[in-house]
């Protein structure tokens, strides 16, 4: 049976590598994004080595859980077994970010963890963000690794390298990369003036209820 391929997976795809590269979030070919369609079960990915500005439809790779090629000319992108441990591992994740943007690699290659310090931070991203252990690009073992200090929360530091985050589909996914970068900002610009607090656990548990079963709900699809 021939899986149906959805040109509007390629354009989420598409889009969001041009916002990323835009808005200065990673530069060159660095970074890559895929998306996971629930019906069929099929991967989109951005093909290996190409500026984000010249993607287009036709680049985008479609692949299934297990890696084979089933649809594009393309090489799939480099960090396809990164991606694909975190769906086989995560069931409510449907899309994945993988950029290199500046404060959040500041904190990557110290190998630091992000605290919770902002509510936004704590209610969609998680109430820190680990560093995985260091690992070559491409690795299956960067892949166990990023699994293993993602846990449950929704972004995790690669030490060395740069930051992935994971949501229930491409804009939840973009939404915790402008956060975890904003955060990681204010982290390091707190810790110049030398205070930062951490939110209280408890208060981080009550404000994840409150965004996971009462805020903006009425929008919710
Ligand atoms: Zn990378």
């Amino acid at each position: 049976m021939k899986l149906k391929i959805s040109e509007n997976f390629k354009k989420l795809i598409v889009n969001t590598g041009r916002k990323l590269y835009k808005q200065n979030l990673t530069i060159g070919t660095w970074g890559n994004i895929s998306v996971l369609d629930p019906d069929t079960d099929l991967v989109y990915i951005k093909p290996s080595g190409i500026n984000y500005n010249e993607i287009d439809l036709k680049d985008i790779m479609v692949i299934d859980k297990k890696g084979k090629i089933v649809e594009g000319f393309r090489k799939p992108s480099i960090e396809m077994p990164m991606h694909l441990s975190i769906y086989n591992a995560r069931k409510d994740v449907k899309a994945i970010i993988h950029y290199h943007p500046i404060y959040s690699s500041v904190l990557a290659v110290t190998g630091f963890s992000l605290p919770g310090i902002c509510e936004d931070f704590v209610q969609i991203v998680g109430e820190k963000v680990l560093c995985a252990k260091y690992a070559l690009p491409g690795s299956e073992e960067l892949a166990k690794n990023a699994v293993v200090s993602l846990g449950n929360r929704n972004a995790v530091f690669l030490l060395n390298h740069g930051t992935l985050c994971v949501g229930r589909d491409i804009k939840e996914a973009m939404k915790v990369c402008y956060v975890v970068e904003k955060t990681a900002h204010i982290y390091i610009l707190s810790k110049n003036l030398g205070k930062c607090r951490v939110i209280p656990e408890e208060d981080i548990k009550v404000m994840q209820d409150f965004a996971k079963n009462s805020y903006g709900k009425q929008t919710e699809k």
